[in-house]
């Protein structure tokens, strides 16, 4: 479908295209929505075998963030970026330098941040050119390393669920299955040891998978089986399309709530989930204590403040069940209705006259 028509149909706002000769710079920003305030979304660097490729992965991410932001509670719109290229060889100072020259230039319409491929070392490049960038190093005045945070709100996330199920939110002699114990997942199993969960935990990474076992009295569980052991929540901290038509089959969970990104295969296999009788935490929202913690680096960063509002996603999580029990639909469309439903109610406050209508020349 040709760009326009494109843009047209699902309400983006912008796309730019930036290049630079000199740094090899390829980059592309896309705005979807500032209905609720700026837009901001990780810069992602990768090797896209085709422009096309970049376009529609730029396109899909930048709307994501917008439902993202608004279920959040976020006064931020959507957007993100991508730089075409091999993170592993391509990276210099002069790359970054110029993609944070591109960003200045929208006068904060976009602010990017940390994403696959990039670090904060990027964004520190890229801090050298704009201040529209977050997730910048804790010297710096930034919030650092997000993943602690995104555990954080995944932790409140799975007592919101597991509250919702068993009509308390302690997690107590609760068997909770984590697939991936990364820099999220081991953080979800330290929360969630304190609080006397049974671990059963699986990883392909021997060293991680040790040091839960070690630390929590975890149980290691083979990678391939994890989605299957009968525990009472299985929370996905590793890959996406985890829920898929083989794997659905196979779950003994009453819960699945975890911070792996896009873990339904396809939208369908939210409402199989729901016809199963399992609650499912929608990725989007449960995972979002990053992107609260980095919007808390625009005011200036507080980590109290941070937490608190990351705390919240007990209520946010809570919220969207009810709604989707209410409905009668799938979680991951009762997130999408909460979103799109703040978008709307903002979008429609009526406007009365102000000096900041007069200075916006309305
Ligand atoms: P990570 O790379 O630190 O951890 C992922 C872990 O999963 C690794 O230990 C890896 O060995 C393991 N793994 C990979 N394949 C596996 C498999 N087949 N079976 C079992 N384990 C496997 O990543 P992370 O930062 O912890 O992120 C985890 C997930 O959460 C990702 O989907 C990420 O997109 C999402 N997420 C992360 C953040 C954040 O703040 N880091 C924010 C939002 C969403």
């Amino acid at each position: 479908m040709p760009y326009f028509d494109q843009m047209e149909k699902q309400d983006y706002e912008q796309l730019v295209f930036c290049q630079d000769k000199q740094s090899g710079l390829r980059a592309i920003i896309c705005i979807h929505d500032t209905t609720l305030g700026p837009a901001l979304g990780g810069l992602r660097m990768y090797p896209y075998e085709k422009e096309e490729d970049a376009v529609q992965d730029v396109l899909r991410l930048a709307r994501g963030m917008t439902y993202k932001a608004a279920a959040a509670g976020l006064n931020l719109g959507g957007g993100k970026a991508v730089i075409i290229g091999d993170p592993k060889t391509m990276k210099s100072e002069a790359l970054f330098r110029s993609f944070g020259r591109f960003v200045q230039t929208l006068n904060g319409r976009y602010i990017t941040a940390e994403d696959s491929g990039t670090s904060v070392n990027d964004m520190t490049y890229i801090n050298m050119e704009t201040n529209w960038v977050t997730g910048i190093m804790k010297s710096k005045g930034g919030s650092g390393d997000p993943s602690p945070v995104t555990a954080r709100g995944t932790y409140n996330g799975i007592k919101a669920c597991w509250n919702f199920v068993a009509g308390t939110s302690s997690l107590k002699n609760v068997t909770v299955a984590v697939q991936g114990i990364g820099s999220v997942g081991y953080h979800i199993c330290k929360m969630l040891h304190k609080e006397g969960a049974q671990l059963l935990v699986a990883d392909i990474n021997e060293g991680n998978l040790r040091r839960c076992v070690d630390e929590f009295n975890a149980e290691a569980i083979a990678p391939q089986d994890i989605h299957k052991a009968k525990c009472d929540i299985f929370t996905p901290c590793a890959l996406g399309a985890v829920i898929n038509d083989q794997s659905i089959n196979e779950l003994q969970c009453k819960v699945v709530a975890g911070a792996a990104n896009n873990q339904l295969a396809e939208s369908r296999h939210g409402v199989e989930l729901k016809e199963k009788g399992i609650i499912y935490a929608p990725d989007y929202v449960i995972n979002a204590g990053g992107l609260m913690n980095v919007y808390e680096e625009l005011a200036g960063y507080n980590q109290e403040r941070a937490f608190k509002r990351v705390d919240q996603l007990f209520y946010r999580i809570t919220n969207i069940l009810e709604t989707a029990k209410e409905k009668n639909i799938s979680s991951k469309d009762a997130a999408d209705v909460v979103a799109e439903r703040r978008i709307n109610e903002i979008l429609n406050v009526s406007t009365i006259w102000t000096e900041a209508v007069k200075a916006a020349g309305r």
